[in-house]
């Protein structure tokens, strides 16, 4: 059989640890035998990310806005420990926030379905995909404690000097704290159309909540602007795809959640966004199961797995031990950036490609062959627990029967 052919490059941007090894199989086994991979490669491997001044992270953020379409392995987001483990000049930003800012997405999080893992929540038949709006509120505040006596008060200055004051509270009778928090328009209305496009692009509804009751000004100016976008810009477009945007209080749409079979778009501020996201992550599973994809507000796509390096099984993988690493979402990666290149470049057969590498891959689970993150979930009697060598081996094998 003749190997698909691909017009534009992905963007690959390679990672560390145990992803990093997952990496290169998937490469091998499951794509190189069907497609002629045309990729532009980043390394964003620590060691190369050191070598760069982490250069490398910003160029291969710029050649995705060229591009449109990326596919990242996770990457190690350097803290002390591992400042000295690398012999890192600088303690490095974390990868994805460098990548975020330039892009300026949204975040999606959404959770690969398989029959005999059940949710936690039984009736979530269908993904619940969590929008994390990922700029300001509690993550860029300014906080102060407050000793007893004092008077505390928000400020704004204008460009002329004029001030405008509002009283937060007097602590005349005891001791307290404050916190000052900000968004932007601009970082609100691209967040808005990032939800509102992958809604059309993935065809679900899309829920946007917060408390508006209480925070009449701050969270209220949330709703307005995802209100008016939607009436200006995507309700006509909304409609005739047959789907739907609407608003709610944050704790109206927790109960709506709880009791819905999932298949929406739960868009949430930043701080709803962190917690739910791991509630909802919890609830579905395994880590390894987790897809991400950050959407930029003028269309460019970045896939990734949730989860991170996997470093516990790479310094067995080291030692020479068996890992059974979940290659899932990392594969998921690449099959939701090949299709979206195939749609962007109008080649079918790349994205027939990436719905049989997900076939192949859900179809190897269910029939009993799994790694152990899974397997430690799954119902299935006769279950199996295999290496990721195994596992990939396996999914390459149903690959090729659908690919022929
Ligand atoms: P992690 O790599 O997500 O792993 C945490 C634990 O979750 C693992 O030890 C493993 O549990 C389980 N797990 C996660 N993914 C799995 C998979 N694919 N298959 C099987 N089990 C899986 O998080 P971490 O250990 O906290 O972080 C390691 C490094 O990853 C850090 O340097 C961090 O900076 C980086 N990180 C990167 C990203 C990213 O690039 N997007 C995201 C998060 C973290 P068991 O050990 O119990 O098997
Ligand atoms: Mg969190």
């Amino acid at each position: 059989m003749a190997k698909i052919q691909m017009k534009t490059p992905l963007v690959e941007m390679d990672g560390d640890e145990m992803t990093r090894v997952v990496w290169q199989m998937i490469k091998d086994e499951l794509i190189a035998p069907f497609v002629d991979l045309k990729s532009e490669y980043y390394d964003l491997g620590l060691v190369h990310r050191n070598e760069t001044d982490d250069q490398v992270t910003i160029d291969s953020a710029e050649a995705t806005k060229k591009y449109g379409v990326a596919v990242k392995c996770a990457t190690i987001t350097p803290n002390a420990a591992r400042v000295e483990e690398y012999h890192l000049k600088e303690m490095w930003k974390s990868p994805n926030g460098t990548i975020r800012a330039i892009l300026d997405g949204t975040v999606f999080r959404t959770p690969i379905i398989v029959k005999d893992i059940t949710p936690f929540i039984p009736t979530w038949t269908k993904p619940i995909t969590i929008a994390r709006h990922a700029y300001g509120d509690i993550y860029k505040n300014t906080e102060l404690a407050v000793p007893q006596g004092s008077k505390a008060e928000l400020v704004v200055t204008d460009e002329n000097g004029n001030e405008t004051r509002a009283l937060i509270h007097d602590f005349k009778n005891s001791a307290g704290i404050i916190q000052g928090v900000h968004n932007l328009d601009k970082s609100i209305q691209s967040f808005a159309r990032s939800c509102l496009s992958y809604a059309l692009d993935t065809h679900q509804d899309v829920w946007f909540a917060a408390k508006d009751t209480i925070s009449k000004t701050y969270d209220h100016h949330f709703k307005d602007i995802f209100a008016e976008i939607y009436e200006a810009e995507y309700k006509e477009k909304f409609e005739a795809a047959g789907i739907e945007y609407f608003y709610t209080l944050i704790d109206d749409v927790v109960a709506r959640i709880v009791r819905s079979n999932g298949g929406v778009i739960w868009a949430c501020k930043n701080y709803d966004g962190d917690v739910m996201s791991d509630m909802v992550a919890t609830a579905y599973g395994s880590l390894g199961l987790m897809t991400s994809v950050l959407v930029s507000p003028d269309g460019v796509y970045e896939y990734e797995a949730a989860h991170g390096t996997v470093q516990r099984h790479y310094y067995k993988y080291l030692k020479g031990e068996r890992t059974s690493t979940n290659p899932v979402a990392t594969i998921f990666a690449w099959s939701g950036a090949f299709r979206k290149r195939g749609e962007l470049d109008e080649i079918p057969e790349l994205c027939d490609y990436a719905d049989k590498l997900e076939k192949a891959t859900i179809s190897t689970i269910e029939s009993g062959i799994m790694t152990g993150d899974m397997a430690a979930l799954s119902t299935l009697e006769n279950k199996q627990s295999v290496s990721t060598e195994e596992f990939i081996g396996a999914i390459a094998e149903n690959l090729s029967k659908l690919m022929v």
